[in-house]
């Protein structure tokens, strides 16, 4: 059998986080099967969907490199075979038109209420067979009277639901659009989806899903269904613990593949392996991995894991993303060398690459003003003859490259007989504007000759 996986967001908020991880289970578990990974935009409830969220839903799975083998599909493209199979159940009497008025199931659900019975419908349409020309009607589907439906689920075990707790759903409003429910199980039909992997928010629809399954005469496919992700404060996630939109990510400088490795734990976790490539989340994914209980989203750890993807990027990578943040920055440049450069000294101290633009920007263009206190402590009068050997000794390289800048360093400390520090942080301040930076032989030779002697001329009018 051929596994057949589907994400299936709503476009009504926008992808999150939560979202994304269960993509991203659905994803991996048909990758590691060799499987068919299908996208579907259940967009169904039009007053709350909007094309902003379907784009977002598009532009995160194509950032995060989950692509899909089929669709996107659109529930909205799909009324007329819906209405086809509602058409079909009405002719076979697995569906029938419910005439009952808001005040006739207010004033049921008002008696099961009295007598302390959960409100249901009663079925009172059901056998019903006389057309009621120019009443409303909806469509209910003829859901089992008795027995029970056992859902085998991947991550919560068997769970047992009794038929007679579930009604007979509606499956088409009185308007004759189809409901959510109902859409779903012909989509899952239709797509031969053989596991569905959702939040476990739909585990209570899931028995419902089964028998208008089995009313189709098919083979219900496996469920999984996960746990919610939890704010770090245990309440549900919301915006405030950075449920954003999942391009926000992006913006915010964090690589796809970091992610994803975030969010692969949260849930599931093989031996204590804390940094995966994607080749190896695919390797070892497995849905009977995920545990049952709600996981915590911890941001610190989302930083601590990207910091440790970049650290490993290829190098192409990172200057392609530095290349877009510094663009936000107002930096716009082709300079490849620069970017591959940048990116290569600065991939040990940035954790994101937004950081990586914000710290490196002074190699992309000067820097507005020195640090205060920076400046204050080393671009002083006893400072000025030093750079001003530094200037002359650089000045006359003629290899720029980091042994030659590093060797000037040492003749310039040896001459005026201070420590390597005395000249390394005046140098600092004057090419980089702070006290902070990468090595600073490596980084002179990548700033280049001509900034590196303008900064340092600009250093000197400074202190004079
Ligand atoms: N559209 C549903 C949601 O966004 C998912 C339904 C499903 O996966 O069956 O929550």
């Amino acid at each position: 059998m051929t596994v057949r996986t589907r994400f299936a967001p709503s476009p009504t908020g926008m992808l999150h986080i939560g979202g994304v991880r269960t993509a991203l289970f659905s994803w991996l578990y048909a990758r590691h099967h060799g499987g068919t990974f299908i996208l579907r935009v259940e967009d169904t409830d039009r007053e709350r969907s909007t094309d902003e969220a379907t784009q977002v839903i598009l532009d995160g799975m194509q950032w995060l490199g989950m692509t899909a083998d089929e669709g996107p599909f659109y529930q909205t493209r799909r009324m007329d075979r819906y209405r086809e199979v509602i058409d079909q159940w009405l002719v076979e009497k697995k569906a029938y038109r419910c005439y009952c008025t808001r005040e006739e199931l207010e004033e049921l659900r008002a008696g099961q209420m009295a007598a302390k019975q959960n409100p249901r419908y009663d079925g009172r349409c059901r056998d019903r067979t006389d057309v009621r020309e120019g009443v409303p009607f909806v469509i209910r589907f003829k859901n089992p009277l008795d027995g029970t439906v056992v859902v085998d689920d991947q991550v919560h075990g068997r769970v047992v639901f009794e038929n007679t707790q579930l009604d007979d759903l509606i499956i088409a409003r009185s308007d004759g659009t189809p409901t959510y429910n109902f859409c779903v199980v012909v989509d899952d039909w239709d797509m031969a989806i053989t596991h569905v992997v959702r939040g476990d928010d739909h585990l209570n629809n899931t028995p419902r899903q089964i028998n208008m399954l089995r009313a189709l005469g098919t083979t219900p496919p496996v469920y999984a269904h996960l746990p919610m992700i939890l704010g770090s404060d245990g309440a549900k996630l919301s915006k405030r613990h950075g449920a954003v939109s999942v391009l926000q990510y992006q913006e915010e400088g964090y690589l796809p593949g970091a992610l994803l490795n975030y969010l692969v734990r949260l849930g599931w976790s093989h031996g204590d392996q804390e940094v995966f490539t994607l080749e190896e989340m695919i390797q070892y994914f497995d849905i009977k991995d995920v545990n049952k209980s709600a996981s915590a989203f911890n941001p610190e750890k989302l930083l601590w894991l990207n910091q440790q993807h970049i650290m490993k990027a290829p190098v192409s990578v990172l200057s392609d993303g530095l290349r877009e943040q510094l663009l936000l920055l107002g930096v716009d440049t082709n300079d490849q060398s620069l970017l591959e450069g940048v990116a290569n000294i600065l991939r040990e101290r940035a954790r994101t690459l937004k950081e990586m633009a914000q710290t490196g920007l002074y190699f992309f263009r000067d820097f507005e003003q020195y640090e205060e206190k920076a400046a204050k402590k080393n671009l002083t009068a006893d400072a000025m003859p030093i750079l001003a050997a530094l200037e002359a000794g650089l000045a006359a390289l003629t290899e720029w490259d980091a042994v030659a800048i590093h060797e000037v360093i040492n003749i310039v400390a040896a001459q005026f007989n201070v420590s390597l520090g005395k000249v390394a942080q005046p140098l600092r301040v004057a090419v980089c504007g702070s006290a902070v930076s990468p090595p600073i032989d490596a980084t002179v030779a990548l700033l280049g000759k001509a900034s590196v002697l303008v900064r340092l001329q600009r250093a000197h009018r400074y202190i004079a």
